[in-house]
C-alpha cells in the first residue's frame, strides 16, 4: 500500500514525498481512510508508530477539501490537544511539514511562556491550532480564541492527559465546541478512564490499535 492508494490529495502526496517516507506505517495505513471518511476514531498507538501524520495527513486533506475563502482569526477549525509543549511544538511542525503546499495556517500555543505574543497571532487568520489545555483555556477567557467553529477535535496522549490531571480543563473545551464535529482520541493506554472519555467524546467510533 501506498500513500497514494489512500487518497491523499496531491500537495500532501508531494510533502510526504519531500519527506522521504516510501509507504504508510500500519496505524496511518489503518487511521487515514477512517479520517478521511469523516467519522470518529479511537487509536492505540505510542509514539514511535508514526501516528502524527496518521492524524494530521488525512485533517489536512479534509480541511483543504472544504476550504473557507480565508481563515478566520482566532477562530480555528481544527484543535490539537496535547498534554506536553514539547508534544505540541513536534505536533506543530508536523503540520507545517506536512501542510506545507496547502493554505492553511497553524499555530501552537503552550504555557510557560508569556501569553500576549500568542493573543497578537490570534489576530491573525488561522486554520489550525495545536493547544495544551491550561494556556488553551487562558486564551479562550480573554477573548482571544473562539472555539465555536472547530469541526475537527484530536486528542493526542489522551492518557498522558489524565495522568497530568487534565479532565476537567479537557470537559470544559468540549463544552466550548460545536456539537457536530469529528473526534480523534489517541492513547497509548486504555484504562478505565480513558473508556469512560472515549465513551462521551466519540460517536460510534472507528477502532483502530498497532
Ligand atoms: P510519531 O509516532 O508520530 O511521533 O512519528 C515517529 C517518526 O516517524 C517521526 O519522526 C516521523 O517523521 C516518522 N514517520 C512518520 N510516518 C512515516 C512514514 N510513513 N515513513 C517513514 N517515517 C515516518
Amino acid at each position: 500500500i501506498t500513500f497514494a492508494d489512500l487518497n491523499l490529495c496531491a500537495p500532501v502526496l508531494r510533502a510526504i514525498a519531500d519527506a522521504g517516507y516510501t509507504s504508510p506505517t500500519p496505524i496511518q495505513a489503518q487511521a487515514i481512510p477512517y479520517v478521511l471518511r469523516g467519522g470518529d476514531l479511537l487509536a492505540g498507538a505510542q509514539t514511535g508508530t508514526g501516528k502524527t501524520a496518521g492524524f494530521t495527513l488525512p485533517i489536512l486533506h479534509r480541511l483543504s477539501e472544504k476550504p473557507l475563502a480565508h481563515a478566520v482569526k482566532g477562530k480555528p477549525r481544527c484543535l490539537i490537544l496535547s498534554p506536553t509543549r514539547e508534544l505540541a511544538a513536534q505536533i506543530g511542525e508536523s503540520v507545517t511539514t506536512y501542510g506545507k503546499y496547502l493554505p492553511l495556517k497553524s499555530m501552537v500555543v503552550f504555557g510557560g511562556v508569556g501569553i500576549n505574543p500568542q493573543i497578537n497571532r490570534l489576530s491573525k487568520p488561522l486554520d489550525i491550532l495545536v493547544a495544551t489545555p491550561g494556556r488553551l483555556l487562558d486564551l479562550v477567557q480573554q477573548k482571544a480564541l473562539d472555539l465555536s467553529a472547530i469541526e475537527i477535535l484530536v486528542l493526542d496522549e489522551a492518557d498522558r492527559m489524565l495522568d497530568m490531571g487534565f479532565i476537567h480543563d479537557i470537559k470544559k473545551v468540549l463544552a466550548m465546541l460545536p456539537k457536530k464535529r469529528q473526534n480523534l482520541l489517541f492513547s497509548a493506554t486504555f484504562s478505565d478512564d480513558i473508556k469512560r472519555l472515549a465513551d462521551n467524546l466519540l460517536n460510534s467510533p472507528d477502532l483502530v490499535e498497532v
